[in-house]
């Protein structure tokens, strides 16, 4: 399916990311699994008390630091050097790109950058850390709290990011998703936008509801698949 496709996009979500040591929302272990996470990236919690989210955001931090794109995210870059690929992602680790990855979309921004929700100041999340780390707050000077740029749930998601997505798909002949659980709207709804004939393959350990339209699912750890197939 791969060879014979022209345009191929990747939709990749948490489960990518688990092989780097990066844990998923829903898988056992995930972050779910702890019932102090449980509304970790809302909105109106997050705007309500900071501080919960920021006691995560210092190990998360930490993890992001540690982590190293793996074989999944390399095989997806590699094969972005022969064919026209574009990665569509929910996640905020930056590893695609740093596994070499270009034409990126990530629908749910970036955990890298944070910015000053009183000024727009945008500044590297890694400026904040000995702030976060100290289990304190981070406030830029004019007084206004930090977020990261992800979108957390209750906002928009990047509307730029967002059209790009919406294009590749609608040229795609081969719809790729990897690690997620399409149970996240409205990123759940992107396979939606693939034209009629355009090709759905699903690498991810567990079902997921599209699963009955998909015209192979591989049930299997994405690093490995990934890494057979391309
Ligand atoms: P999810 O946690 O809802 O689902 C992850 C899916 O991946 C699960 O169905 C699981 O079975 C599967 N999976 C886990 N490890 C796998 C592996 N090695 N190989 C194949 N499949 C594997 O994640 P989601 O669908 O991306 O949605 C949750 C939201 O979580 C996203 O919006 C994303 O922004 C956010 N998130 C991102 C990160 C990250 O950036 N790495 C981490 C946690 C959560």
């Amino acid at each position: 399916m791969v060879e014979a496709a022209r345009r191929v996009v990747f939709l990749t979500g948490a489960g990518i990311s688990t092989e780097s040591s990066i844990p998923d929302f829903r898988s056992a272990g995930g972050l779910y699994s702890d019932p102090g996470h449980a509304n970790i990236f809302e909105i109106e919690a997050f705007l309500a008390d900071p501080a919960p989210f920021y006691r995560f955001a210092g190990s998360f931090l930490e993890l992001l630091d540690r982590a190293a794109p793996n074989r999944g995210h390399q095989a997806i870059a590699r094969l972005q050097q022969t064919r026209e690929v574009v990665v569509i992602t929910q996640n905020v680790d930056g590893l695609h790109e740093r596994a070499g990855s270009r034409r990126v979309h990530g629908v749910h921004g970036d955990f890298t950058r944070s910015v000053c929700l009183r000024c727009g100041a945008s500044v590297p999340t890694a400026e904040l850390r000995s702030v976060i780390a100290s289990g304190r707050v981070p406030f830029h000077g004019c007084g206004g709290l930090f977020k990261p740029a992800v979108t957390f749930f209750g906002e928009t998601l990047p509307r730029q990011a967002w059209e790009k997505a919406a294009a590749a798909l609608k040229a795609a002949d081969l719809l790729i998703i990897v690690g997620s659980s399409l149970v996240v709207y409205p990123a759940a709804g992107l396979p939606d936008l693939r034209p009629r004939g355009c090709g759905l393959v699903i690498v991810n350990r567990e079902p997921t509801p599209r699963d009955g339209e998909a015209d192979l699912v591989v049930r299997a750890g994405a690093g490995a698949t990934l890494e057979m197939f391309l």
